[in-house]
């Protein structure tokens, strides 16, 4: 029966901040850790450790492993070599196989996996069988309303919204306030409009409650909201890890460095350490000589000028988003027009000639990827 007291149209309000209760944050660690399938290698050798109370982003692509290290760090999954290691003891490796109910690790999933048969209060209370039976419910209530669930109690999950549904999936994480809380694209099934507030306050939460945490997702920009540290990963490896900035500004490779930004690309050999191209010559004293490289431009590095002005450029359209315009530019010798990111004010008109010039904060140089 679905509770007349709530408004099915609108999302209840999130309950107090600062009620969640905190937990005892543990350190996890991956040792080399490898996990085959086969011929396909999805972990290829994976080393890192997160510090006690520290947000990680998984990201990656589709295949890329990013599941497979969550169910190997909650014990459902037994690497190929390697170890996990819990505060420096062995949860997972060749002296020890601790079971993922021993483990103290909170686990949250896309389709949220909640149970069909139980109410919204059983789903919460099914991962605190541990505590003492009398205190089970009060933990059940406290975690259910925090997220401002407490007046569902007695309903059963298909009765509930997606969003609804996605907080009683962390409420029942929390609940047991677990030393680290593991969670697979949580917020992926949401709707872009209330994706921004759920994960904010979800975020607060995981604040609240302290525990390492590793949140996996594809969207870069999500990663950059939230986590004190992101690891990109590729076919099982690491490619880099850091803050947000690290991974913005300074990524690793050309691979890292498309994960968050939809460059211009233009390609070149390094020569006398430059390389030169119809939109300019910029320095790559880094990459040794006769290197096959990529210049990489952000489209808010391209910046107009009167036509006669720098490079000799035409508009071949224009396209409003909103806080800027996406303009395409037709530059001689470029095969493909360029876009750049123009504040909405600036003078361009599509079949117009401009001049351009390109912003050398904006310019990054890489190695070709080998296909
Ligand atoms: P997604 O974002 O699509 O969930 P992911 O980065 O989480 O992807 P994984 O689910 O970890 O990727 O899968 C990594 C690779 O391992 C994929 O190629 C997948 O097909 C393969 N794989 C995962 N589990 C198994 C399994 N039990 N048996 C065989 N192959 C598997």
């Amino acid at each position: 029966m679905v509770s007349r007291t709530r408004d099915r149209f609108r999302l209840p309000r999130w309950g107090q901040r600062g009620t969640t209760g905190a937990a005892i944050p543990a350190e996890l660690t991956f040792e080399d850790v490898v996990q085959r399938f086969g011929d396909l290698k999805a972990l290829d050798h994976i080393s890192l450790s997160i510090r006690p109370g520290e947000l990680v982003c998984l990201l990656g692509h589709s295949g890329c492993g990013k599941t497979t290290l969550l169910r190997v760090a909650a014990g459902i999954e037994s690497p190929t070599s390697g170890r996990v290691l819990m505060d420096g003891r062995e949860v997972t490796g060749p002296h020890a196989f601790m079971a993922p109910e021993e483990r103290g690790i909170g686990l949250m999933f896309q389709d949220y996996a909640l149970f069909p048969h139980l109410t919204v209060l059983e789903n919460v209370a099914f991962g605190l069988r541990a505590l003492p039976a009398d205190q089970v419910e009060h933990a059940a209530r406290r975690a259910l309303s925090r997220v401002g669930l407490d007046r569902a109690a007695a309903e059963y999950p298909h009765t509930l919204s997606g969003g609804e549904q996605q907080r009683v999936a962390l409420a029942r994480s929390i609940a047991p306030r677990p030393g680290v809380l593991l969670m697979d694209e949580p917020f992926s099934n949401l709707d872009r409009r209330m994706r921004d507030a759920v994960r904010d306050e979800t975020v607060a939460i995981l604040r609240e409650i302290g525990a390492t945490t590793i949140v996996v997702t594809h969207d870069p920009e999500e990663a950059m909201r939230i986590a004190d540290r992101i690891v990109l990963m590729r076919s099982g490896m690491i490619v880099q890890h850091g803050s947000a900035e690290d991974l913005y500004l300074r990524p690793a490779d050309l691979f890292a460095a498309r994960f968050f930004c939809d460059f211009n690309e233009v390609e070149s050999v390094v020569e006398g350490g430059r390389v030169s191209t119809p939109i300019g010559v910029f320095p790559a004293a880094h990459l040794p000589e006769g290197t096959a490289a990529v210049v990489c431009i952000r489209p808010q590095g391209i910046r107009l000028r009167p036509p006669g002005f720098c490079l000799p450029a035409r508009v071949v359209s224009r396209r409003f988003l909103g806080e800027v315009d996406l303009v395409h530019l037709a530059v001689q010798g470029l095969d493909r027009p360029i876009q750049a990111r123009l504040r909405t004010a600036t003078p361009a008109t599509p079949g117009h000639d401009v001049g351009v010039d390109v912003d050398p904060h904006e310019v990054l140089v890489f190695a070709a990827l080998h296909p």
